[in-house]
């Protein structure tokens, strides 16, 4: 049915913007329409554009909804309804409707008013609809995904089609239920006013809330004891416990799927490689990586354990890799870890199979050293961006404690080989995915718990934009760190909030995770992630590099952060904070803030303590950045990415890991961009220029890390793709890191 009338400045698609009522004052409106003072004003569509304002134009759709309905109005009813009206130069279509609704309702005119509104919201659904349109238009013409992506672009997905498409679609509606659902919760637990703050406070982007298009809690390190106990049937699969390597490897693949589809980030599984070498014990017996060249099947292809162990390597990690459906054609974010043997002794020293047998150090070690080798040899002819590797070293004195696996480390870097080091001069804490480290209370094994020491992660991330923040202070002239005060303080009720919710989800048996015992609540951190420290800095003219008024800065900022992270900790809920990696957050808050007026000194903020584009700032100072003077209080980590234009030295690298344990820098990987050759698919481990090596073309693409993540630049958002093309990559002179 066409509408029966039509209010006659709306004229576009787009949601309201809605002129703020400080622009202009409102004028009273004189009983004399003809002699009105406010003939030039303007007013603002829903676009953001404008048009002169007409009161012909209202007083017809007045007169349309009383048409619509049958019911006659005279001119002085008319004059009546208008009178109520109160314009101002530069006010939204929105503001105006609305006062016409009060007005309508104001006479006594309920059934135009009602036939007013049913239009209203007709026209809303209609301009929603036609957005949606517009969005999967442009969203089919983007260059790829993560640029079609209008609200949070997924940070796993290669190729968009009709699949990624249907998961772009929902997020606007995501975001706004999991508004409300907070926004519900404050208000119970802190009264209305801190709710419209905590909206006030997203809107004007001072912050961001990390993965508002998922329900799901953010990430988790899992335990996969209850697996190996029951299978995957208490987390809603149907699989029964592995019991050999077949069923392990074939099975894990599933249980990840089915653990991923419940978290919105990453699911890291620590103890992988220490269960699939309990499966190769169980088959080829506790020495079989010292037999791995003999034959292990009678079939014709006569396989050695060793091919045995390959081909479970590819199953795994080529079905891993692959886009699900559960996650809009993402695949999952899987991250592992490998422990040097003090860290394996520290947290699995106590660790029982189900058979009451204790994990072997000697066949994980050299599980371990397969799997790398085996990984870093396999990228060269895929692009395989997951398993996210960590190393955890522990150290002593300024080193590595473990010598063999520093070296092992250095070698695994110096072939070319991607993935993270964590370091830590205890085992109290775990790098829990790509970027969060948590702290662990008790890292033994526990049979009450049914559970490891690696069962940890974040909950939720709440990110503070730190740019925006203390230049409002400035303008303000207010300290930023009382400015920070009340967002902090905010940031951590708003976390406390969400919570709750999880409580309530877990209550109606919404989070089987939780139940099944693969992650422990207790364990998950609620975290406040910080953005743009560098940049705030540099909007107090501070120097970025390792001086003292940096460093005081830095440590102003994020004792803050920890202040309330201790006061808000209590038995049941853990807080700490990131540096988080930000990879389409830096661009929007760079960009956002450049729109609002800030000063704002490139186009996505940095994720680290240095300046990613500058040439001045060395190899050790980065580390030194990184280093335990700067991130002393953030709990959650940040992880450096040392970006490098060439492969270093093992010597090289052994002697930066030296300086990563002397400066206390826990947590890092070396950048160097790998070459993919466009026409032959060739995979070179080296940041190369001019051609590809093996069949000549100029056609090339690179492997870097957008963030956490290996991925193709071609694959990055447009914006991401203009900062990584903007990164320095530093050249190491040998004399730099051996001296
Ligand atoms: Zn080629």
């Amino acid at each position: 049915m066409p509408p029966a009338f039509a209010f006659p400045i709306i004229t576009n698609t787009r949601l309201a913007l809605v002129a703020g009522r400080d622009n202009g004052r409102y004028q009273p409106l004189n009983i004399n329409h003809n002699t009105m003072s406010y003939d030039q004003f303007i007013i603002t569509k829903r676009d953001g554009t404008t048009e002169s304002f007409s009161l012909e134009k209202i007083k017809s759709a007045i007169l349309k909804a009383f048409a619509s309905v049958g019911t006659p109005i005279d001119a002085t009813g008319l004059t009546d309804i208008v009178k109520h009206l109160r314009f101002c130069n530069g006010m939204s279509v929105e503001d105006i409707q609305n006062q016409v609704e009060i007005a309508l309702m104001a006479e006594r005119h309920f059934k135009a008013a009602k036939a007013f509104m049913l239009y209203r919201q007709r026209h809303f659904e209609d301009r929603e609809t036609a957005e949606k349109l517009d969005f999967l238009i442009n969203y089919c013409n983007s260059i790829n995904p993560a640029t079609g992506s209008k609200f949070d672009a997924n940070a796993n997905v290669e190729n968009k089609n009709i699949a990624t498409l249907i998961g772009e679609l929902p997020k606007q509606s995501f975001i706004r239920l999991n508004r409300r659902l907070i926004c519900n919760r404050l208000k119970d637990m802190y009264g209305k006013e801190l709710a419209d703050r905590y909206i006030y406070l997203l809107k004007n982007h001072y912050i961001y809330k990390n993965d508002e298009t998922s329900l799901a809690n953010y990430c988790a390190s899992i335990t996969m004891y209850p697996w190996l106990l029951a299978g995957t049937k208490s987390i809603g699969g149907n699989s029964t416990a592995p019991g050999n390597l077949k069923s392990f490897c074939g099975g894990f693949v599933n249980m990840v799927f089915i653990v991923s589809s419940m978290l919105s980030g990453a699911c890291a599984t620590p103890e992988f490689l220490m269960y699939m070498s309990y499966f190769l014990q169980r088959e080829y017996g506790d020495d079989y990586y010292l037999r791995a060249d003999e034959k292990a099947d009678l079939s014709l292809r006569q396989r050695t354990i060793d091919k045995v162990i390959t081909d479970c390597f590819e199953q795994i990690v080529y079905s891993i890799n692959q886009p699900t459906g559960a996650r809009n054609f993402q695949s999952v974010f899987w991250n592992i870890s490998y422990y040097d043997k003090y860290y394996f002794e520290s947290i699995f020293g106590n660790f029982c199979f189900p058979d009451g047998s204790r994990p072997s150090w000697p066949a994980l070690d050299w599980l371990q050293r397969r799997f790398m080798r085996w990984f870093n040899a396999e990228r060269t002819k895929t692009v395989l961006t997951f398993p996210v590797e960590t190393m955890a070293l522990l150290t002593k004195d300024g080193d590595v404690l473990d010598t063999e696996y520093g070296d092992l480390t250095a070698a695994m870097y110096a072939d070319g080989h991607s993935f993270f080091t964590y370091m830590s001069d205890n085992a109290d804490s775990l790098a829990s995915c790509c970027r969060l480290r948590n702290e662990i209370q008790d890292n033994g094994f526990s049979y009450t718990l049914g559970a490891g020491g690696v069962s940890t992660g974040s909950k939720s991330v709440l990110t503070i934009n730190l740019n925006r923040c203390v230049q409002q202070a400035t303008r303000e002239g207010r300290p930023y760190t009382e400015f920070l005060e009340e967002i902090v303080d905010l940031a951590h009720k708003v976390q406390l909030a969400y919570d709750e919710n999880l409580k309530h989800l877990k209550e109606k048996g919404m989070l089987p995770l939780f139940d099944a015992g693969y992650i422990n609540i207790a364990r998950q951190y609620l975290t406040i992630g910080v953005n743009g420290m560098v940049e705030a800095a540099e909007s107090l003219g501070i120097t970025i590099s390792d001086n003292t008024e940096y460093c005081d800065f830095v440590g102003s900022i994020l004792s803050l952060v920890e202040k309330y992270n201790l006061k808000y900790r209590s038995k049941n809920v853990l807080f700490n904070c990131e540096m988080i990696p930000a990879e389409n957050v830096g661009v929007k808050h760079a960009r956002w803030d450049r729109e609002a007026g800030y000063f704002v000194p490139r186009d996505c903020y940095n994720s680290y303590f240095y300046i990613v584009e500058n040439s001045d700032t060395d190899i050790i100072e980065k580390f030194r950045l990184h280093g335990r003077r700067y991130i002393k209080h953030l709990t959650g980590g940040s992880a450096l990415h040392m970006n490098l234009d060439e492969h270093l030295s093992f010597a090289q690298y052994r002697q930066l890991l030296r300086i990563a344990a002397r400066e206390g820098c826990n947590y890092f990987t070396f950048n160097i961009p790998n070459t993919l050759c466009k026409d032959c698919g060739h995979i070179d481990k080296r940041f190369l220029h001019d051609e590809c090596p093996k069949c000549r073309s100029k056609n090339l693409d690179y492997l870097t890390r957008v963030i956490g993540y290996l991925k193709r630049v071609s694959n990055f958002s447009l914006d991401r793709q203009r900062e990584a093309e903007r990164r320095h990559y530093a050249h190491a002179e040998k004399t730099e890191i051996t001296c």
